[in-house]
């Protein structure tokens, strides 16, 4: 047995050199960790693979009476700590090898933070901004229809991602309880308030990312009033802004898909937000600078924080980044190649897996509220998050420096002796 898993494992592994994309990414994170700390071997060729992956084709009605059919898929990548946990994402681009890669990151992310959950993502191909209110809410529904037998709050929890949100958690979880009878509404997390969600779950990730920033900030000795530049301004990136403004940072640039603006005296986040939902960009926000997304990740800052999408700092423009610290709240912006770039430069990347961790870790604290039946105060949310994150980067960091490696091999590290040892009890790997 021991024998297969080893001869299996080790090509799949040189295969990784010649192949790009978020997951062979995602492996060759798990192999140079796996470089620094001995793990068992049959553990690492269980790590490799997803438990279990689900292609569905979604029959949607559109508005004109004509059935269009959607690709979905679920990613239920490990089961060891817990439910398989993750968000759903739709996008044009989605494909099963971005949903794989981010089923494992979250993975190792529960495992990071400690939550009694296993990894997974799901996602559907499209583009949600050419459908209408009720094409999105069928489409949605759909998602719900096909994949229905394979989740629930003790086998697999979803919730939001790119372009999903709160409104859509409520039509998810509504049609899962139609068609399972469950009434917990604890299969969804990131629902509206009101609706079964918890509080302080909207900010959760941006407001985790702080945390972690906060834990770590004196000894990357990075200043109490810093600037920060920030790719992307969907949840996690505005929020992000607000939070690190309120706490008395600099945000000098702001960006979305269409581009960035940059004001080195400050920008105000509402005030961009607002600019941005009445003119459906943030391009032309008065008293700001354009700029396109490649120069934003170059500006000199003292923190980047990637809240985007996947492979954004590369090998071939991590050498321009200019700034002191990368905190990831985006899933895997950072590629392998501009990790050692960044590691030699002496510039510390904060990875995903802990960075942004806080949206995960409430949609834990919701799925425990909805299955207890009780409703916490935003106080006792975050006091719940701050407490975790602190103890989490705390334990990251020291073991970066007794190892002398990145954070992100440290983080990936200790999440493995976790997953190892909830693998080992129960398949009882040697
Ligand atoms: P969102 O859909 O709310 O926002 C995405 C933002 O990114 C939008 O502003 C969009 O315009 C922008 N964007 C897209 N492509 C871009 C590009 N090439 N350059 C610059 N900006 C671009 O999504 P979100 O929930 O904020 O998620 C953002 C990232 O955070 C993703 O990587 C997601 O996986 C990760 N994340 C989200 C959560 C969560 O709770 N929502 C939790 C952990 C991690």
């Amino acid at each position: 047995m021991v024998k297969r898993t080893r001869t299996n494992a080790l090509p799949y592994l040189l295969i990784l050199d010649i192949m790009d994309n978020p997951f062979t990414n995602a492996l060759k994170q798990l192999k140079r960790a796996a470089s620094i700390q001995k793990f068992d071997e049959g553990f690492l060729a269980r790590m490799q693979k997803p438990e279990r992956e689900i292609t569905v084709s979604i029959p949607v009605e559109m508005d004109n009476r004509e059935l269009r059919m959607f690709e979905g898929y679920r990613v239920q990548y490990s089961s060891a700590r817990g439910p398989y946990k993750g968000g759903i994402r739709f996008h044009p681009d989605a494909d099963i090898n971005e949903v794989r890669a981010l089923a494992f990151w979250m993975t190792l992310k529960c495992a990071v933070a400690n939550i009694p959950m296993g990894g997974g993502k799901g996602g559907i191909v499209v583009n949600p901004k050419e459908l209408s209110r009720g094409e999105l809410e069928r489409l949605s529904r759909g998602w719900v229809d096909m994949l229905y037998p394979v989740l629930g709050p003790r086998v697999d929890v979803p919730a939001p991602d790119v372009n999903t949100t709160p409104e859509i958690m409520g039509w998810m979880v509504d049609e899962y309880s139609k068609r399972s009878g469950d009434t917990t509404g604890a299969t969804f997390t990131g629902k509206p308030l009101g609706g079964g969600g918890s509080e302080g779950r909207g900010e959760a990730t941006g407001m985790g990312g702080f945390f972690v920033f906060e834990a770590l900030r004196d000894a990357a000795r990075i200043p109490a009033s810093s600037k920060i530049v920030i790719q992307g301004m969907g949840n996690v990136g505005i929020n992000a802004a607000r939070i690190f403004k309120n706490h008395g940072h600099t945000v000098i640039a702001l960006s979305d898909s269409k581009g960035g603006i940059v004001n080195e005296q400050g920008l105000d986040p509402a005030a961009v937000e607002a600019y941005k939902r009445a003119h459906g960009t943030l391009l032309g926000f008065p008293g700001a600078r354009q700029i396109r997304n490649e120069e934003l990740l170059e500006l000199p800052c003292d923190v980047l924080i990637p809240a985007a999408l996947e492979n954004q700092i590369t090998g071939e423009n991590a050498s321009r980044v200019n700034a002191r610290l990368v905190l990831e709240l985006a899933n895997g912006p950072t590629t392998p190649e501009a990790d050692d770039i960044l590691f030699k430069r002496g510039i510390p990347v904060v990875p995903d897996i802990l960075a942004n961790s806080g949206g995960v870790i409430v949609s834990t604290f919701e799925w425990e509220q909805n299955l207890k039946g009780e409703h916490w105060s935003e106080k006792e949310v975050l006091k719940k998050l701050h407490d975790i994150l602190s103890a989490e980067t705390a334990g990251i960091w020291e073991y970066s420096k007794k190892m002398k490696t990145d954070l992100r091999r440290s983080a990936f590290c200790i999440a493995l002796v976790r997953l190892e040892k909830a693998e080992s009890a129960r398949r009882g790997t040697r």
